[in-house]
């Protein structure tokens, strides 16, 4: 069977996939990507999938800082991989919390992962098969992402990782396909995976 690469998505976490984990980014300061994330997305974009992002800003709704926040966090991201020669699709944030306390925010939204709202619309907007796809995080809410929409996961041991396959081994949480040190080595793995599809 012929896959048409072009259908296959791969889902990534921004905070400990992408960039450090420094908790609430409420300044464009805080944020910085790591040294291995340019080459790893320039992985994929060889292979002809589709890079999306996929990232929880909850924080929007707790009042922390806004979307035009978040927004100029994501164009400094953009700038700075593009600098590394590597190219996203698309970004989708969700911006909602249950214990918001900006009105309109603070909804039972279809988007925060777990819940896959995210990866529905860019399913929809690029014509990506899930079934075929990949989602790469740092937290339980990632792997259980994966679950809940068809596609494989893998943890990375960056950000939350090293808590996160802990709480999966002591708590009987559903497991990632795989494990990874770092978005580097998940690529390698997705390279080589996908080249048996
Ligand atoms: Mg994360």
């Amino acid at each position: 069977m012929t896959v048409n690469k072009e259908g296959i998505g791969i889902f990534l976490d921004r905070d400990g996939t992408i960039s450090e984990e420094v908790g609430y980014i409420d300044n464009i300061e805080k944020f910085s990507i790591y040294e291995f994330s340019s080459e790893a997305i320039k992985n994929f974009n060889k292979l002809g999938v589709k890079v999306i992002i996929v990232t929880n800003q909850g924080g929007i709704a707790k009042g922390l800082y806004t979307e035009e926040t978040v927004n100029s966090v994501h164009k400094k991201m953009k700038d700075l991989l593009k600098k590394g020669g590597a190219h996203i699709d698309a970004i989708y944030y969700c911006p909602h919390h249950l214990e918001g306390i900006i009105e309109g925010y603070r909804v039972n939204c279809v988007c925060r992962k777990p819940k896959i709202g995210m990866l529905l619309k860019a399913s929809k907007r690029f014509n990506i098969e899930l079934g075929n796809s990949f989602i790469i995080g740092d937290k339980i809410s990632d792997i259980e992402t994966g679950y809940n929409s068809g596609a494989k996961s893998i943890l990375v041991m960056t950000g939350f990782g090293k808590d996160s396959i802990k709480k999966i081994n002591e708590n009987n949480y559903k497991k990632p396909n795989f494990v990874a040190d770092n978005l580097l080595e998940a690529s390698k793995i997705i390279c080589k995976e996908i080249y048996k599809i």
